[in-house]
């Protein structure tokens, strides 16, 4: 697969002027998702192949993955994968290499919540947290950016949350974690966008998944808590994260990098 002309550093690129008739699409890029099965990264999957890209989806739960690449259909596959084993990350990058080509965006969406007073939070807990979102998002990042390097260009794109953004009740190892990837993301971006790779983040505001669903369980409270800080005063939808991953890692972005991007409603600057 050729590397996109947008993401080398060194060829000034039609693709980002005005007349380019495709700025937003992602035409001949791979892309690996992880938590791609469900929830957003199902949905930024859907949104990518919409945009002309080929995506694979990767999780633990393989029967979740195989129904959800079906659905999107011929530009989708799937590779079991859990994120907390480091050690196999450069493992999965040759899999997918072999299986689909080389991956031009990482999409680091796999991730857990744990709602729970920070003084009940074991350490157990907290690790298991911090390996699945920062260790694990490291991993993959760390095996993918080599080739993206040869290559001169690439994507790197990280779910964050509001909980990068302000402080949350009960989710400390969550918060720690999230707000982790905003270090990151600014470090990454340091040092591989000299060589053409973009490092950026979403951060979703609330969006109607599983994950936000279990998080409100119990707690009509903080589902009107949420509401009445959200100028647009509803949920998201994950679609509406997906069609901005889409821009992020689109020649459209082209010249951002090191950004965490609120996908909210406005949640992150509501009163
Ligand atoms: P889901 O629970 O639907 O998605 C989480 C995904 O992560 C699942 O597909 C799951 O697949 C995968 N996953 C979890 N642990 C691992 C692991 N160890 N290895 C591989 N995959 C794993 O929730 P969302 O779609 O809501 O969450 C997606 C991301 O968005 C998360 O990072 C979340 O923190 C973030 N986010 C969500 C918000 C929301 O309001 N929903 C708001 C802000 C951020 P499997 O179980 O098969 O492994």
């Amino acid at each position: 697969m050729p590397p996109h002309p947008v993401t080398s550093p060194t060829l000034p690129c039609a693709a980002v002027t005005p007349d380019c008739a495709c700025p937003f699409r992602l035409d001949h890029e791979l892309a690996l998702i992880t938590g791609g099965g469900s929830g957003i990264g199902l949905a930024m999957a859907r949104c990518f192949a919409g945009a002309g890209a080929r995506v694979v989806l990767a999780g633990r739960r393989e029967d979740r993955l195989r129904e959800a690449a079906a659905g999107i259909g011929s530009r989708a596959g799937y590779v079991a994968h859990d994120v907390t084993r480091l050690p196999e990350a450069p493992a999965l990058v040759e899999k997918v290499k072999r299986q689909f080509g080389p991956i031009t965006i990482l999409v680091n969406n796999a991730g857990i919540h744990l709602k729970k007073p920070a003084v009940d939070t074991t350490e157990e807990e907290f690790l298991h947290v911090l390996t699945t979102h920062v260790l694990g998002a490291h991993a993959l990042s760390r095996a993918v950016a080599p080739a993206m390097m040869q290559r001169g260009g690439g994507s790197l794109l990280f779910i964050a949350s509001m909980a990068s953004l302000f402080g949350i009740p009960q989710v400390v190892a969550y918060s720690a974690a999230k707000s982790a990837y905003v270090g990151m993301v600014r470090a990454l971006a340091t040092e591989l966008s000299p060589h053409g790779i973009r490092v950026n983040a979403l951060a979703p505001g609330w969006i109607e998944t599983d994950m936000s669903r279990r998080a409100f369980e119990n707690d009509p409270g903080r589902r009107r808590k949420i509401l009445s800080r959200t100028p647009m005063g509803r949920l998201g939808t994950p679609a509406e994260v997906g069609f901005a991953a889409v821009f992020l890692c689109a020649p459209a972005a082209a010249f951002i990098t090191g950004v965490v991007l609120p996908v909210d409603g406005g949640a992150s600057i509501g009163f």
